[in-house]
């Protein structure tokens, strides 16, 4: 039978525990320690008190006080070490529904993708309509048709990747114009971008590279539009301010055939290491549409006239941006791909 004294221990235990559950910081249980184990706190007194009580009673009270004085401080370590942890976890379960989301990283057009749909849109708004043909494409289309037969010398002009004697990669995107003759009569305005092949490979050559090939034919087409087209394209290219030159040429399928230059947009014609000193820039190739192609498609060169034009778009990039290696456009480096 518990005596008054064992019944005030653990009553004193329980409200002590009590008081330290619901101590909401670490100066209420440094207060609750005072009261109960510090000095003169409550437990305290008892364990002094303990020397006035019988042998019997001091021994169980004794007992009691002690346990009572370890389950306190156990409490109290817990509380304290509870509180600490507490207010480590607070600021990340806090959520600030203030604050500005965060952005998924976008990617964004390729430079060289971008320049294409720069120099079609131009050519769209001429009224020149895009077409696509193969990559894989047919020694007749790429060569024989542009009036490039097999033992001219032209051929070897551009090294051709060959599958066998009869199918290669195209080496330009001129069969797109004799596929779209074929199956079309005049009026025609075309506008067909894309890859080429050939065996060339430095830093201003590529295995693979880009091409946007234009053709327009119709009864009375002369230089003179031909010019105009490409005067009106230079201009929202490069800007107003760029002048036009043309240098005689030869391509097969042109008749004549110009090299087509602007003035150089980074020195404005007075000359720089870009232009090579001379304030020109080649930036594509043109002419007016061989008789002998007219013929391969079934028109009649003395009904109909027209002139075709190929530029490369990594040129125009390089050109535009000022970048001097071409393999830069295929490594696939974001530290390049984000200055675009
Ligand atoms: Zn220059």
């Amino acid at each position: 039978m518990p005596t008054f004294k064992d019944r005030e221990v653990q009553a004193i235990q329980e409200e002590a525990l009590r008081e330290i559950r619901a101590a909401a910081n670490a100066a209420d249980l440094e207060r609750l320690r005072v009261k109960f184990l510090g000095r003169k706190g409550i437990l305290t007194l008892i364990l002094r008190g303990l020397k006035d009580l019988d042998p019997d009673l001091r021994r169980r009270v004794g007992q009691e006080a002690n346990r009572a004085k370890k389950a306190l401080e156990d409490a109290l370590d817990q509380a304290l070490a509870d509180l600490k942890a507490a207010a480590r976890r607070a600021p990340a379960e806090e959520l600030d529904v203030t604050l500005p989301g965060r952005r998924p990283p976008l990617g964004h057009l390729h430079p060289l993708t971008r320049i294409t749909q720069e120099v079609c849109d131009i050519f769209l708004h001429l009224g020149f309509e895009a077409v696509e043909g193969p990559e894989v494409e047919l020694d007749y289309y790429n060569f024989e048709a542009l009036n490039i037969p097999a033992d001219h010398p032209a051929r070897d002009m551009q090294d051709t990747f060959y599958f066998n004697e009869k199918v290669l990669l195209r080496t330009q995107t001129s069969p797109m114009q004799i596929r779209v003759m074929e199956q079309r009569r005049p009026p025609m305005r075309i506008i067909g971008p894309g890859r080429v092949y050939r065996r060339d490979s430095d830093i201003t050559h590529s295995p693979m590279f880009h091409q946007v090939e234009g053709l327009l034919v119709d009864r009375r087409v002369s230089f003179a539009d031909l010019k105009g087209v490409l005067l009106a394209f230079a201009h929202q290219m490069f800007g107003p301010e760029v002048s036009l030159r043309f240098r005689p040429s030869y391509f097969p399928f042109t008749e004549p055939s110009a090299e087509v230059d602007i003035s150089c947009v980074i020195c404005r014609g007075l000359g720089c290491r870009v232009c090579k000193i001379t304030g020109w820039l080649e930036i594509l190739g043109a002419g007016m549409v061989h008789p002998a192609v007219f013929e391969a498609v079934g028109y009649d060169p003395e009904e109909y006239t027209g002139f075709a034009f190929g530029l490369g778009v990594e040129r125009i990039a390089m050109l535009k941006y000022g970048i001097d290696d071409i393999r830069l456009f295929y490594d696939n480096d974001l530290r390049f791909l984000r200055q675009f």
